[in-house]
């Protein structure tokens, strides 16, 4: 009897889960390495559903510039964790792989940005969503593109896609495919840092 009770209780209240997009960045040491390790934390969180990948691109640094290019992508999720707790967990595995910031926009390790949580609107200290910055970063929206190119920003009202083309030709340049999907598994080790 407990245990029908128990299902019943499951069925009657499904967990609600949420696409958040992630962006994931490296400039120090073993770069791609850094980055695999990011897409296997979130997948061995079992709260968390690695849904997609974009491909892993060589971008130039921006806002610091005297700093090495860094490896991007942006992974797309699906999670029952609330903002704050996703990131947390986002923070703790930056914290595994070692970042420091020692200047401010600098150099690091890992970095991990919550781009999206859903159609979440929030400023908090801690925590703003959309990432304020998202919108301004070749970096962020040329790997969004490739995996939601149809998401809608909610607070610009627009996609990804139109978002993208507000930029400069020019400035794509910056943004170089390195590796297509795939390079976060183990095989491509040893590729290149
Ligand atoms: P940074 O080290 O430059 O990536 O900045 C990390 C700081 O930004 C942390 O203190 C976070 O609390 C804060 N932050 C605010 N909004 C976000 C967001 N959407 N994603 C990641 N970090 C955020």
């Amino acid at each position: 009897m407990k245990d029908t009770n128990a299902s019943m209780n499951q069925e009657a209240t499904p967990i609600r889960t949420v696409l958040a997009f992630i962006g994931v960045g490296s400039n120090i040491g073993n770069r791609l390495l850094f980055c695999q390790k990011a897409v296997a934390a979130f997948r061995a969180n079992p709260v968390i559903k690695v849904r997609q990948i974009s491909s892993l691109y060589e971008t130039e640094p921006v806002d610091y510039l005297n700093q090495g290019s860094f490896y991007n992508a942006v992974i797309g999720i699906e999670t029952s964790f609330s903002p704050e707790r996703l990131l947390q967990y986002c923070q703790h595995i930056e914290q595994e792989m070692g970042k420091k910031i020692e200047i401010p926009k600098g150099p690091r390790t890992l970095d991990l940005d919550l781009l999206f949580y859903g159609e979440r609107i929030m400023t908090c200290p801690e925590l703003t969503l959309p990432h304020p910055e998202a919108v301004h970063r070749l970096f962020v929206l040329i790997p969004l593109a490739e995996i939601a190119p149809h998401w809608i920003h909610p607070q610009r009202a627009c996609s990804i896609e139109t978002l993208l083309q507000h930029f400069e030709p020019d400035r794509f340049k910056d943004v170089e495919k390195r590796f297509e999907l795939g390079w976060e598994t183990s095989e491509a080790q040893g590729m290149a840092s």
